[in-house]
């Protein structure tokens, strides 16, 4: 079986970093700058036993037109038409914000498979509350750290189970 995953979330969660080691090299540009991913990237991913095509895009950014966070919103919404099924990222030391939840929505109205992934979520304890997490109704959060390669297991169970 092939299928094909977009990995979704606002600037600086951490989606390229998550690519890079599901993709095992660093074909995504990590930055500290939100959205610096301008051009989709897709690559063959690993996790566990499972391969498919991961594609990794730009913050979703809310805004409409021209503008580069217009055409970043089109290529997140072109992924999500692409993908089997979806992994949505949110900052578990953020905590879910306002953005996050309008593109919950958008997410939760493509119908496909979902992941929730609550990134940053490595060593010391994090803030997040369980609860905001499932409020954007795409299930329980898996906390991973992209960083540093933790929770990668639970995310297996969680896309297996997705899909
Ligand atoms: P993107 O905009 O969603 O693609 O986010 P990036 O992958 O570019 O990462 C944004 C920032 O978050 C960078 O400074 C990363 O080093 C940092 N980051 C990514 N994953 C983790 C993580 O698991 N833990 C921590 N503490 N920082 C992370
Ligand atoms: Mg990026």
């Amino acid at each position: 079986m092939t299928f094909t995953v977009a990995i979704i979330g606002r600037p600086n969660v951490g989606k390229s970093t998550l690519f890079n080691r599901l993709v095992g090299k660093k074909l995504a540009l990590v930055d500290d700058q939100p959205g610096v991913t301008r051009d989709r990237r897709e690559g063959e991913a690993r996790l566990g036993d499972l391969t498919f095509t991961a594609i990794d895009t730009a913050g979703l950014e809310d805004a409409d037109g021209a503008s580069l966070a217009g055409r970043m919103r089109q290529q997140t919404e072109a992924a999500i038409q692409d993908a089997d099924a979806i992994i949505f990222v949110i900052d578990a030391r953020a905590g879910v914000t306002p953005i996050d939840r309008h593109f919950a929505g958008l997410v939760r109205r493509a119908g496909k498979p979902v992941v929730l992934l609550a990134n940053k979520a490595e060593s010391r304890a994090v803030g997040l509350q369980t609860y905001e997490a499932f409020g954007l109704g795409l299930g329980d959060p898996v906390p991973i750290s992209a960083e540093h390669g933790e929770g990668l297991s639970d995310f297996y169970d969680a896309l297996l189970q997705a899909l």
